[in-house]
């Protein structure tokens, strides 16, 4: 509303203001009649009607004055008036002539924008023109010569789809072809692959009729000597592998039957080999109760069990006499000469379906007699006594009722166990409780024990096993510090076969037969460094006949003295005791000196001839870097060994050192310069051009040894001289070494045992399984030594290297589980 009222109230004063502007212009219309646009719009401003609406007195008169301006007179006097008038007004106070004035300028001033605005436009529009006119001019030719472009890319453009579709076109033609070229290839392949498995048939059968023969394939520049390289050779040169081969192979054979002049051929060779290992044995003429079998042992991929399967059919109670090696046949005992007699003749040139890995047909012959039983001392732990019939059968049977009589039979995970004295804890391995009394009679069969010398100390625990057939234990030591040197075990109603292992050694095992009724004494070296267990299996095989024995249901006895002073074994290093930390890693200065005094320089001096004999061969690494000096350079060889770096005659002058005298002694044997040193204080002066170290660092047992190691060979170098050096390496995967191990357990044992993270074990594994540990050296009296390491792990010798002043690493590289590493003098 109130803008309403505005509005309103705008209006009245608009008109208030027109009113004003006429009676003006009646008054200086004179004045403003050379303005011509001004005329124009105040015609528009004078209103048609006379000025009725103004209340003004004067109104009359001003009418009058317009109407007669032909009288000047008159227009003076009109003049006169008006002036007056507008002094009147002006004395009034009314102003309105004034505003008149400037609303006059005003006008003036919009007229003239309007004026300008409209010459602007027509400015404009001649702007207009002349561009239109400038474009037409010029864009014309552009317009046409670009409708000629086009008109030549549109050609093209056919042109080019023409061509594509040729090409598309020869393209499929093309796919058609090489489509039907790659189904020939394929029929080809075929036929080729084929004739190829044919060849490699027929080759494995001239192999298996000629063996150690070399075998030449027409147009084939390669020979083998085995089936097995032969097939290696034909994987390595087409893309079949040897199990495919193998396995088309076997499974065409299986279930085939040899006969005739092959079969005969075949067991007359097996029969030379049974000559030639068993020449008490006699081929009969006509069918016996035994049969020699050919082809039939582990050595040839046969089980035991894959045997029993085959031979039983004809006898469920046929004895078997097989080999762990060295052997290619067994030994079948059958109850009737008619039951050996039919198992010969089905199975004499017989593949067996049954057969898993082997492929060979079984050769028979029929034997008057079996081997004799080797007389030769089984090969047995140091210090273990075995004692036969130490208890006749009632006194078994006496025990055995005691045993069973204990209803605390605890139930263990493959045997029962039954504890007298104290109790024996499975899980530390240590900890003992008081349990049953140990009853009466096995107290006699202690007072025995002693009585009869085979213990000096009285046990004080007593364990019962009772072992399942089939089940076994695994190899383990008796820990040193839970129990005293001398443990007995009685073995009560079967035999089995308990296989001992050296402990620096594991590959080293000693099959043991304990007899029912049978004493074991396990003292000293078999104690202390051998381990013992039970193969999980349901036979054993008599190491002295060679026979296979079931198992039945057995119980063993076990006596031991549990220790309470600290194990003084002379075994310290299979000893879980801490021996005053002398097996743990070296912690000062002393400690490391007498380490390698004990388990890398006697050890050394020791081996030295047995060394010699076994390092012939050259690094590869080692023997570019020698190549790569110049002629009469001087090269010190620190830890030189046998000299096998310095035997060689070239254009340097070489100059080893080793601080085994043995070595020294070999080596100057070989016409080399040597000379006794320690690495650590060696006796040259900065004269080297080249320096190398092999095979020495990782012998050091502490990381200040090994510092002075590399700073000795430093300071003996010239400035700007280069050293070679290798160590063993946590990673052996690359190396001959692990391929020797593979048949190695995969974990220590001994590790789990000490359980202290800083003691050294000794390497028995697959893989390294710490850095610091002693690593068996077996003499060739199979006397075994052990050598202290420090192996190096990765990242370990930049570390040391980088760590030391006027050291610059060139390189480290990798060869057969070595770390080579190259560095120089600045
Ligand atoms: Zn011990």
């Amino acid at each position: 509303m109130d803008s309403n009222r505005g509005i309103g109230m705008q209006m009245m004063d608009r008109k208030r203001e027109q009113e004003d502007i006429e009676s003006e212009q009646n008054l200086w219309l004179e004045d403003i009649s050379n303005v011509d646009d001004f005329r124009s719009s105040q015609d528009d401003l004078i209103p048609s009607t006379s000025a009725s609406s103004i209340a003004d007195s004067e109104e009359s008169c001003s009418s009058q004055v317009f109407n007669s301006q032909s009288s000047i007179s008159h227009q003076r006097k009109i003049k006169k008036l008006t002036k007056r008038k507008i002094s009147k007004h002006r004395r009034l106070g009314q102003y309105k002539s004034l505003n008149t004035l400037e609303e006059r300028k005003r006008l003036r001033k919009i007229t003239a924008s309007r004026l300008r605005k409209a010459k602007c436009t027509a400015n404009t529009v001649e702007r207009f023109r002349y561009w239109k006119e400038k474009i037409d001019r010029e864009f014309d030719p552009v317009l046409e010569e670009t409708k000629m472009r086009v008109e030549k890319l549109r050609q093209e453009n056919e042109a080019l789809r023409a061509a594509k579709e040729q090409v598309y076109g020869r393209f499929e033609s093309l796919e058609r072809d090489a489509r039907q070229l790659r189904m020939l290839a394929e029929a080809r392949q075929a036929t080729v692959m084929q004739s190829l498995l044919s060849l490699i048939h027929r080759q494995i059968e001239q192999f298996e009729d000629e063996d150690e023969t070399y075998v030449y394939i027409p147009d084939e520049e390669i020979s083998f000597k085995s089936a097995k390289w032969f097939c290696i050779t034909i994987h390595s040169l087409f893309d079949l592998t040897i199990a495919d081969l193998l396995n088309v192979y076997k499974e065409r054979r299986l279930g085939e039957k040899l006969d005739g002049p092959k079969l005969r051929k075949r067991l007359g060779k097996s029969l030379e080999q049974l000559k030639r290992h068993d020449p008490s044995v006699e081929v009969a003429d006509k069918p016996t109760q035994t049969l020699f079998v050919g082809n039939s042992s582990v050595m040839c991929g046969v089980s035991l069990e894959e045997l029993e399967e085959i031979f039983t059919v004809y006898d469920g109670n046929c004895q078997f006499i097989v080999y762990p090696n060295k052997r290619t046949y067994s030994f079948v005992q059958f109850s009737s000469v008619e039951q050996s007699q039919k198992a010969c003749d089905e199975l004499n040139g017989y593949i067996s379906p049954v057969l898993k890995t082997s492929h060979l047909p079984f050769v028979i012959a029929y034997i008057d007699n079996l081997p004799q039983e080797s007389t030769a001392p089984e090969f047995r732990p140091k210090d273990l006594e075995i004692i036969d019939d130490f208890v006749n059968e009632e006194t078994e049977q006496a025990i055995l009722d005691v045993i069973y009589s204990n209803p605390k039979a605890q139930s263990m995970k493959h045997r029962a166990v039954v504890h007298y004295g104290h109790a024996f804890d499975y899980g530390s391995n240590a900890a003992f409780k008081p349990t049953d009394p140990i009853p009466d009679l096995f107290d006699k069969l202690i007072d025995r024990f002693i009585q009869e010398g085979y213990i000096k100390e009285r046990p004080d625990q007593i364990t019962a096993n009772i072992y399942k057939p089939g089940d076994g234990i695994p190899s383990h030591y008796d820990t040193h510090s839970a129990f005293e040197n001398e443990i007995i075990s009685l073995s009560l109603c079967s035999d089995v076969v308990m296989d001992f292992k050296d402990g620096a050694n594991s590959a080293t095992i000693a099959p043991v037969l304990l007899k029912g009724r049978s004493l074991c004494i396990i003292k000293g070296e078999s104690r202390y460094r051998w381990k013992h267990g039970i193969v999980n299996r349901n036979n054993d095989v008599d190491p002295r006949s060679n026979r296979v024995v079931a198992r039945k249901l057995r119980v063993s006895l076990t006596f031991r003295k549990i220790r309470t002073q600290p194990c003084q074994c002379s075994y310290k290093e299979f000893c879980d005791w801490d021996r005053e930390g002398e097996m743990c890693i070296p912690s000062t200065a002393n400690a490391a000196l007498k380490l390698e005094q004990t388990y890398v320089a006697d050890v050394y001096e020791n081996i030295a001839a047995h060394f010699n004999e076994t390092r012939h061969s050259n690094w590869r690494a080692v023997q570019n870097f020698i190549n790569s000096l110049p002629r009469y350079s001087v090269l010190y060889d620190v830890g030189c060994g046998n000299g096998k770096y310095l035997a060689p005659k070239d254009d340097l002058i070489k100059i080893g050192c080793d601080m085994c005298m043995g070595l020294c002694k070999i080596a100057a044997g070989k016409n080399t310069n040597v000379v006794r040193a320690d690495a650590l204080h060696l006796p040259f002066h900065s004269a080297a051009d080249a320096v190398i170290c092999i095979a020495v660092l990782h012998h050091m047992s502490s990381f200040e040894r090994r510092q002075t190691v590399i700073q000795e060979i430093l300071r003996v170098l010239k400035p700007g001289g280069r050293a070679c050096l290798t160590v063993w390496s946590m990673d052996q995967s690359d190396s001959e070494y692990s391929n020797m191990r593979k048949n190695k357990e995969e974990s220590n044992e001994l590790c789990e045992l000490t359980r202290e993270a800083k003691r050294l074990r000794i390497h028995d594994g697959k893989q390294f399984t710490q850095q610091d540990l002693f690593v068996p050296w077996v003499s060739d009296e199979k006397e075994t030594h052990l050598r202290y390491y420090h192996i190096f792990r990765d990242g370990e010798l930049e570390e040391l290297l980088g760590g030391i002043d006027g050291c610059q690493l060139e390189s480290i590289t990798r060869e057969q589980g070595n770390y080579v590493v190259i560095f120089k003098k600045i």
